[in-house]
């Protein structure tokens, strides 16, 4: 393809982000080419997932009343599981119960395959089993991508990198360094099959309804990382994720990990009966704000997780990635106009981003990261403690509630001085508050 046919934009990538990116500049009347190197949009997608119901309903008002969604969500809990123990604090609201709703659960291999169809309605080409291998430079500006079709090479003004995790096209364009284990986490998920009155019997939901229970603790082995089990329609999605540098240090494997989860006795009564019909591995970008890389180059901008936003203390991504599609945009069609895609015409989406909840939320736990990767003591020693101290609180036996309370302060230190407890405790504030 020749330099005459070129497009206005070339998104690569069909997930949130780059549907999102896509699905705007169409809208605009741009002439927009959506490529995806899966055989269709979602195919090779994974997430929990909860999908928000603010960033996507911006873009698609009313967007429950026509996207493939399990359940609404109308409850989340958080675990801090043990080998036989849970101790559990939630919330639940009928007004989540209601329009328009908090948050969904997703299948990605629907709702990416719906929302990208919408970007191509919208007149954008969507090329799918399409692998982009590299970028094209020309002047040491981006001018288009190589792709491992036999019609090879496309052209725009603008490529927007929108190929997540670990960018192909980010580090072929220069601005992504190698990720670094520390940075990014090995996340493994099931979908388990049950019928939805089994679903709604076991989690106390009415039909429609779900829950999303977040696990700390024994769910990763006691690794920096969560575990997760949502409610779709007729189905659980579980799983858990942990920072590749866990996975090294402790040696475990993924697939024995969501083994020994499924085992444990708080999860197993929640699955019985269920059938597993996909097992599915991803990376998830972990470093945040410190880690965001360059998200401009002449002629080229970064989104979604190809640009690390991933606000991994919330679980939220999905809504990142759809709200920097959405900025880059934004920021692509004033670049049209003036009829300049240099780096520095295209700045102003970084200006977007940092401006917005995006990155604001990231920087409040820029500190996060490093702080629990090296003080994994938070998921191993901390939801054992509670479990332990919880079990002897609650048991009813000859012993004094004195003798109890005295026994629990006796044990939770002997595991952990005043001091670690101080140090604990600043350190969770300082990364957290
Ligand atoms: C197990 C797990 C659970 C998660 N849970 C949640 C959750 O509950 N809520 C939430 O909000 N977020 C969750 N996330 C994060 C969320 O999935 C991501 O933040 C989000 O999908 C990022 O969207 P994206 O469009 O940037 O990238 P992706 O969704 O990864 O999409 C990238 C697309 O680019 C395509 N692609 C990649 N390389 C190429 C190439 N070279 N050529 C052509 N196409 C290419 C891929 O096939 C894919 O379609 C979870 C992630 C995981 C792994």
């Amino acid at each position: 393809m020749g330099d005459e046919e070129k497009f206005d934009a070339i998104v690569v990538g069909t997930g949130p982000a780059g549907a999102t990116t896509a699905l705007l500049l169409a809208r605009a009347g741009l002439e927009v080419a959506l490529l995806e190197r899966g055989v269709f949009p979602g195919s090779k997608n994974v997430m929990g997932g909860v999908l928000y119901r603010h960033q996507l309903e911006k873009i698609i008002p009313r967007f429950w009343e026509e996207a493939p969604l399990e359940r609404y969500i109308s409850e989340r809990r958080y675990w801090l599981l043990s080998k036989d123990s849970v101790t559990s604090v939630g919330f639940k609201t009928q007004r989540f119960c209601e329009e328009p709703y908090n948050s969904f659960t997703v299948l990605r291999a629907k709702f990416d395959r719906w929302y990208a169809g919408l970007a191509e309605e919208a007149g954008a080409m969507l090329l799918t089993d399409t692998v982009v291998e590299d970028v094209i430079r020309r002047d040491g500006r981006v001018v288009g991508v190589r792709t491992g079709r036999d019609d090879g090479d496309l052209y725009a003004d603008v490529v927007i990198a929108a190929d997540g995790v670990n960018s192909l096209l980010a580090k072929a364009a220069g601005l992504h360094p190698e990720l670094h284990p520390q940075h990014v986490a090995l996340a493994v998920k099931e979908i388990i099959a049950m019928p939805a009155e089994k679903i709604q019997d076991r989690f106390a939901l009415e039909e429609g309804e779900g829950t999303a229970i977040e696990v700390f603790g024994a769910g990763t082995a006691g690794m920096f990382g969560t575990a997760f089990i949502y409610t779709n329609r007729e189905s659980i999605s579980l799983g858990m994720g942990a920072v590749l540098s866990d996975f090294a240090r402790t040696g475990l494997r993924p697939h024995d990990l969501i083994e020994n989860f499924k085992e444990n006795p708080m999860v197993r009564r929640l699955i019985a009966g269920g059938e597993t019909k996909e097992y599915m591995a991803h990376l998830i970008p972990e470093g945040g704000y410190k880690h965001v890389p360059p998200v401009v180059a002449d002629g080229f901008l970064v989104v979604g997780d190809a640009a690390g936003l991933v606000n991994s203390v919330h679980i939220e991504g999905s809504n990142l990635a759809m709200a920097s599609g959405q900025m880059a945009a934004e920021t692509i069609l004033e670049a049209k106009q003036a009829g300049d895609f240099s780096a520095a015409a295209l700045a102003s989406y970084r200006t977007r981003l940092e401006q917005s909840y995006v990155m604001k939320d990231l920087k409040k736990y820029r500190k996060a990261p490093a702080f629990f990767e090296s003080n994994t003591h938070f998921f191993s020693l901390y939801p054992n403690m509670v479990n332990d101290a919880a079990r002897e609180f609650i048991a009813v036996d000859e012993k004094t509630k004195a003798e109890k309370q005295g026994g629990i302060v006796r044990s939770v230190l002997a595991k952990r001085s005043l001091w670690g407890f101080a140090k604990d405790a600043i350190g969770a504030w300082r990364s957290l508050a």
